[in-house]
C-alpha cells in the first residue's frame, strides 16, 4: 500500500531514557533525579524499574504512570530506601490519543520463559507496524502500542536466555530511530540505532558504576562523570563486571537529529561535544547576520529561544529585553482557552510586558515554526501590548517535511512552511517581516559536518527510506 507522506498511524515518541548500574548507590533515587533532569523531553508519563542485579535475578520493581516525575514519584524517601544496584527510567512525550494512554507509560515490565524484562526507549521504529503485524499473525498479543513491547516480544522469541545475546540477534531487524535501555533484573543493556538519530551518552557513576542517559544534563544531576556518547549501532552492557561494549549493528555514520540542538535538548547538555546553549547562541548570531532587522529591542520566547535571542541581540547591537514572561507553574492538565478566548487575549502561559514593548519595533526570536500556532499568538500579543512593529526571526530553517523518526512534526500539509513562501508566512502571521536561518547557517552554527546531522524535516530527504514512505 502506498502511504504517500502521511504520518504513520502508530505512535511515535521523542522521550527521555536513562538507566545504570552502581553497587552501593541509591540507584532508584538517583534515577528519579535523572528523570527530573530529562523532564523537558516528555511530560506525559514517567517510570522507573529497579532490581538488585546479580545472577539470582530477585525480581524487578516497577512504578510507571501518567504525569510528571514529581506526580508519579511524590515520595523520594521511598525511592531512597529501595534496594537495588540497577535501574531504568523513562519520561514520555506521547502524542495522539494513544500517546496519552497510561498503559503506554514506560518502562514496560514483561514476564517470559527466561524471566523478566523491563524495557524503555526513545524513538520510533520505521518497520514497527510490519514487525507487529508479523508477530500478531503468529499469535502474539500486544497490550500497548509501544515499540518497547515489540522489542520485548522479539527478544522473548529468541532461544537464547541471555538478554544480551537475544538483543544482539534481533537488533538487525530494527529499522529507524531508537535508543533502548532495558534490564532483565541482572544487567542493564543500552542500544543505539546505527544512524544515531536519538542521543544516548555514557557516564561513570560512583566507584565502579556506569550510567546511560539521553542527555548529559542527567549526569550532572546525579554526579556522574561523562565518558562518551554511545556509538551508533553499539550495545553497552552494565553489570557487576563493569562495562562491556559490542558493535551489534554496522555503523552508518551519525545522523543526530538537528532539532536536538534547535529545540529539544536542555541548554546545559552537550551533544557530540557541542554545548546546546552555545550552539543556540550561535544560531542567533548567524540569524542576525542573515536577516538583520531595523528595530529597537530583541526578545526571545522563553525558555527555548532565549539563547538564540541573546545571540541575535549581541550580533545586531540591539538591547535584549525580557518582553515575554512565561508562567512556569501551569500543569499538564491545564485546559487551553477556546479559540475565541485566545483571540480576546486570554492567555495564562505567556504574557507580553507592555511597559517594555509599547511604541517599540520588536524583534521576536523563536527557535522554530511548526504549525504556526505559537507565532500567530506571539505577534498578536505583541501588537496588543502596543508594539509598533513586530519582526519574527526564526533560528532554524522552514520545517517543510514531517518526521518519520519520532519527532512530533505533523502531516506536512499542516506544516506552515510546506506550501508557503516566507513572505506569505509573514502575511499569514501578521508580522511586519520574517526571516528564517538558512540550513547552511544552521549547520555552521552547530559546528558539525552536515553529514553528521539529520536534516530531513528541513529538506524532505530522509536518511533511510522505509516501506511505503518515500524519501
Ligand atoms: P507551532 O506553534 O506549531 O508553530 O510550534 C512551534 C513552537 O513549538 C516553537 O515555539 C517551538 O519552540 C516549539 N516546538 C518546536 N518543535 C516542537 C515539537 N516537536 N514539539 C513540541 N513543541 C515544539
Amino acid at each position: 500500500m502506498h502511504h504517500g507522506v502521511a504520518r504513520p498511524a502508530e505512535i511515535k515518541e521523542a522521550c527521555g531514557v536513562c538507566g545504570g548500574w552502581a553497587e552501593g548507590s541509591p540507584i532508584a533515587y538517583l534515577t528519579c533525579f535523572a528523570l527530573y533532569a530529562l523532564q523537558h523531553r516528555g511530560q506525559e508519563s514517567a517510570g522507573i524499574a529497579v532490581a538488585r542485579g546479580g545472577e539470582t535475578g530477585s525480581g524487578i520493581w516497577l512504578r510507571r504512570d501518567s504525569g510528571l516525575v514529581a506526580e508519579v514519584f511524590p515520595d523520594l524517601g521511598e525511592l531512597r530506601n529501595r534496594p537495588g544496584s540497577l535501574a531504568v527510567g523513562h519520561v514520555r512525550y506521547g502524542y495522539g490519543r494513544e500517546g496519552k494512554d497510561p498503559e503506554n507509560a514506560q518502562p514496560l515490565l514483561l514476564r517470559y520463559r527466561h524471566g523478566e524484562l523491563a524495557v524503555a526507549h526513545n524513538g520510533h521504529l520505521l518497520n514497527g507496524a510490519a514487525l507487529r503485524e508479523e508477530l500478531e499473525e503468529q499469535g502474539a498479543i500486544f497490550q500497548t502500542g509501544t515499540d518497547s513491547e515489540l522489542l520485548a516480544h522479539l527478544i522473548a522469541r529468541q532461544g537464547d536466555a541471555a538478554v544480551e545475546e537475544a538483543l544482539a540477534a534481533v537488533a538487525p531487524r530494527l529499522q529507524g530511530a531508537f535508543a533502548f535501555i532495558l534490564t532483565d533484573g541482572r544487567k542493564v543493556v543500552g542500544l543505539r540505532d546505527r544512524h544515531g538519530f536519538r542521543p544516548l551518552s555514557l557516564a561513570a557513576l560512583g566507584d565502579s558504576g556506569f550510567y546511560l542517559a539521553s542527555e548529559t544534563c542527567a549526569f550532572d544531576a546525579i554526579g556522574a562523570g561523562f565518558i562518551r556518547e554511545v556509538v551508533p549501532g553499539e550495545m553497552v552492557i552494565l553489570d557487576d563486571a563493569g562495562l562491556r561494549s559490542r558493535q551489534v549493528l554496522e555503523r552508518a555514520g551519525t545522523s543526530l537529529c538537528l532539532f536536538e540542538y534547535i529545540y529539544f535538548a536542555r541548554p546545559d547538555s552537550n551533544l557530540q561535544g557541542r554545548n546546546v546553549h552555545l550552539a543556540r547562541r550561535e544560531l542567533g548570531r548567524r540569524l542576525a547576520r542573515e536577516h538583520p532587522a531595523d528595530a529597537d529591542i530583541v526578545t526571545g520566547v522563553p525558555d527555548s529561544s532565549i539563547a538564540a535571542a541573546s545571540g541575535f541581540a549581541e550580533q545586531a547591537g540591539l538591547p535584549y529585553e525580557m518582553a515575554l514572561v512565561k508562567n512556569r507553574y501551569i500543569g499538564r492538565t491545564f485546559i487551553q482557552p477556546t479559540r475565541r478566548m485566545r483571540e480576546e487575549g486570554v492567555d495564562l502561559k505567556l504574557n507580553a510586558v507592555q511597559k517594555i514593548v509599547e511604541g517599540k519595533r520588536v524583534v521576536i526570536v523563536d527557535d522554530s515554526i511548526v504549525r504556526g500556532t505559537t507565532s500567530l499568538k506571539l505577534v498578536r500579543m505583541m501588537r496588543r501590548a502596543g508594539a509598533r512593529e513586530v519582526h519574527l526571526r526564526i533560528s532554524s530553517p522552514p520545517v517543510i517535511a514531517s518526521c518519520y523518526y519520532g519527532i512530533d512534526t505533523p502531516d506536512s500539509r499542516e506544516l506552515l512552511a510546506s506550501s508557503r513562501t516566507p513572505a506569505e508566512i509573514a502575511g499569514f502571521l501578521h508580522a511586519d517581516s520574517i526571516g528564517y536561518l538558512s540550513l547552511a547557517g544552521t549547520i555552521k552554527a552547530v559546528g558539525l559536518p552536515e553529514a553528521q546531522l539529520c536534516r530531513a524535516c528541513f529538506t524532505g530527504r530522509y536518511p533511510v527510506a522505509c516501506g511505503g514512505h518515500h524519501a
